[in-house]
Order: C-alpha cells, then structure tokens, then sequence
C-alpha cells in the first residue's frame, strides 16, 4: 500500500486545481482517474476553447438549495485569480460576449497550464483506474491498487456527458458516508417536447432567432436574452439551455419571440405608414420569414392584408407571440447536458474549505457539489473556486 497525504479522485479541473494547490503547501498528493487522459471535459468544453471563466462571476449565477454555500469560495479564489494565473503563461484569451472569457487557441492551453502546474509540485498519477472500494480514513482500494491518506477528496463531477468519461461516482461515495444529496438532474441542456408542437418545431430545425425566455413557474421567475435554436425535437441555443437550468418538470416557458417592443403598437404604426401586406410579411421584418410563416400558419392563418385585420384579433395574436407559453415535456437528458444540477448537499460541506462537517478528511469540490452555474464560464470558475478551497485545506 502506498501512502499519501492527500488522495483526489478525478483529475478534472477541480481535481486538478486542488492538487496544485495542496502540492504548493508541500503536501504529497496523488491524483487518480478512470480516464486514461486527463482532463476531458476541458479539452471539449467552450467549442474546444474552453469558456474558462465569466468576469461578472458572482452567487447569483449559481443554483444550490443554499444559494449563500458558494459566496466564500468564489469571493476568495474569484475570476481575476484564475486569469492572474492564466497570464502567468502566456495564454492568449479573449471576452466573447457577456463577460465569457475563452482561449485564442485551443482549450488545451488551459489543460497543458494545469498539467505544468502540477508537474511542479510533484503531483502523482494513476490514470486508468477504476476505484473498487474506499474504506474509512481512508484507503483507496482500485483495480490496480491500494492506496491510503490521510485527506480524500471526492472530484468526480457529475453524471453528464457520459462519453467523456463522466459518472456518478461522487454521490455513491457521498451515501457511503452518510451525506445527503440533493436530486440530481441534467441541466444547460435544453428541451423536448412532445404531441402537436413537435411538428412546429421539426418544419423550424435548424433556425436561430434572438428570444427571451421566461421560466413562469419557477419561485423565482427569471428570463434570458439570446439566441433560440429550433431543433427537431424542440429548443436549443443559449436561451434554451440557460433556461434548462432553471425548469421544472411540468412547469410551462413563456417566450417573447420579439423581446424589447411592444409589438402591437409597432402593427399599428405599420398600418399607419401603410403597409399592405399579409400578417406574415409584415412580421418576417422582426424575424426569419420561414418562423414568421409558421408561427402564421399555426396561430394566425387569415390572409388578410393587414389594414384589413381587425385589431382585437391582431392584438391577441401580438400578445400570443410576446407571452408564447409551451409546455416541455422534458430537458434533453444526460448525452447532452453541459452540467448536472444537484449533488452533495451543501449543508453537509464546511463552505469555506469544502470538507464534510461530520468526516474530516472528506472533501467534496467542483460539480459533484449542488452548485450548478449559468452556461457561460460559470462552471469552471466555480471547479477553480472550490478546488483552491479544498487545496488550502486538505
Ligand atoms: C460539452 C461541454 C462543454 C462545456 N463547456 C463549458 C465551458 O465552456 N465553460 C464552463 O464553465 N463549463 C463548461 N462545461 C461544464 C464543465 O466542463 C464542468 O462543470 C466542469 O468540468 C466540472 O469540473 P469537475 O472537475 O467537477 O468535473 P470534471 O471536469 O467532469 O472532472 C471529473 C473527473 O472525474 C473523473 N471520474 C468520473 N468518474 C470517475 C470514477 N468513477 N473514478 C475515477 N474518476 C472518475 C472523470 O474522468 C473526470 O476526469 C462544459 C461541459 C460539457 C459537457
């Protein structure tokens, strides 16, 4: 049995961050996978330019039944940390939009930084392993063998996105010990639906309009602004999926598919200039004529010129358009979603080291924990985040 001081398992990016920074404090970590590659998730992430991190990043992007549990961490080890370390080599980044910040080249610059760093404090490898049992203070027992330490840190993420190697490892080790874990579901990921919408958006597949979703229900209604992509099967693009993390099972969307006028004033002021043509010309100025057709098509089929149209019936259409509330039947599922929301309940964890109250030793960090980001840098920052937080500690 070989023996250290710390054991993490996943060397994803919290796992990594961790170990860099119990590695600085001279502690003798050892980092173990069942991939035999570090770091998947990275290397895909962002398009392949890995969206590192978000600089507005802050606890109100973040959902967790305590939405306070993640304030420490990030206010301690924050965005600028990350890019200070970023700088520290060389790696060309840039903001996209909104505060993302993404790499200039490849998402392997930021998986070669966090190998480099370490490299330098000594960190130990056993890639291709596959942890069998984990016994009380704790032995690591793996297909190839055994190991022990004294501080065990649990950095396996969470189920999503399975082909790159992802488990729920995290939450079986959690009940092993006693932790609660906050159901778990897949999330950033966008919807599906079923029956009659279904040929709506199929006729729709592949088209890309600016929207503002609305998720109704939800205790706390909150909206997004961005590009909707329709799909097959229902919703995708960056509205969607922001929205996802939000949603509810049976909840309904409300979608403003001309966010930011009042489009029945702007009907009338056409009128008045004289516009002559069908409703779904008209409307194919604010939008691609092909969305405009359909939404006519399903919700609006007169063809009327548009002096002709009586206003109530105008106004209901308008209102329909700007309040669009549809009802998913379900997110697209794990082989999609960006992040699982959910995991190791917060209360159980120290929020300022990440250690679980009732274990010392036992460390949960990064996405197996239930703090789940927006889409947009959010989810690495909080893998850094907590994973400098462990590493100060462990
Ligand atoms: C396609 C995609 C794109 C994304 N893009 C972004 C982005 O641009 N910006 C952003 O902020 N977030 C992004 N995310 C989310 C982000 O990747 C995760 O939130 C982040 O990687 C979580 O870090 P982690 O260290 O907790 O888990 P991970 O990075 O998933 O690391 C977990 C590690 O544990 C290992 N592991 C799992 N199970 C076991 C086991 N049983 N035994 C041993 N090892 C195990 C895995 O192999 C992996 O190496 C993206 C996610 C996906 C799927």
């Amino acid at each position: 049995m070989t023996s250290y001081d710390v054991i993490i398992i996943g060397a994803g990016a919290a796992g990594l961050m961790c170990a860099i920074h119990a590695g600085r404090r001279g502690r003798r970590v050892l980092a173990i996978d069942h991939a035999t590659s570090l770091g998947k998730k990275i290397l895909i992430s962002g398009g392949g330019r890995c969206n590192f991190t978000n600089l507005g990043a802050a606890p109100a992007q973040y959902v967790s039944v305590n939405p306070h549990f993640c304030k420490s961490a990030l206010s301690r080890f924050p965005p600028q940390s990350f890019i200070e370390m970023v700088q520290g080599h060389q790696i060309p980044f840039h903001e996209k939009k909104l505060g993302q910040l993404f790499c200039d080249r490849s998402a392997n610059d930021i998986l070669s930084m966090l190998r480099t760093e370490c490299e330098q404090v000594q960190v130990t490898f056993e890639l291709g392993h596959e942890v069998k049992n984990i016994s009380a203070k704790f032995q690591v027992e793996t297909d190839k063998g055994l190991f022990s330490c004294s501080s065990l840190v649990i950095a396996t993420g969470g189920p999503s996105f399975p082909s790159v190697g992802a488990s729920d490892f995290g939450f079986t080790v959690a009940r092993q010990f006693g932790v609660n874990v906050i159901p778990t579901a897949p999330a950033l990921d966008g919807f599906v639906f079923h029956g009659s919408d279904i040929s709506l958006f199929s006729n729709l597949s592949g088209l890309s309009h600016e929207c503002e979703i609305t998720c109704v229900n939800s205790s706390h209604p909150i909206s997004f602004r961005e590009n909707l992509l329709f799909t097959h099967k229902g919703l995708s693009g960056p509205v969607a999926l922001q929205a996802s993390l939000y949603w509810r099972q049976g909840e309904a969307l409300s979608i403003n598919l001309v966010p930011g006028i009042d489009l029945f004033a702007w009907f009338l002021g056409q009128k008045k200039r004289g516009n002559c043509a069908m409703v779904k010309t008209v409307l194919g100025q604010l939008m691609p004529n092909r969305l405009a057709e359909q939404l006519c098509l399903r919700y609006f089929p007169t063809l009327l010129p548009l002096p002709q149209v009586p206003e109530k019936e105008l106004a209901v259409f308008c209102q329909l358009l700007q309040d669009w509330q549809i009802s998913p039947s379900g997110t697209v599922g794990n082989s999609k979603a960006e992040v699982t929301r959910g995991g190791v309940d917060t209360n159980e964890l120290s929020s300022k080291t990440m250690e679980v109250k009732k274990h010392p030793g036992l460390y949960f960090i990064g996405e197996v924990v239930d703090v789940t980001g927006q889409l947009g840098g959010y989810n690495f920052q909080w893998a850094w985040s907590s994973g400098w937080a462990a590493g100060q500690s462990v």
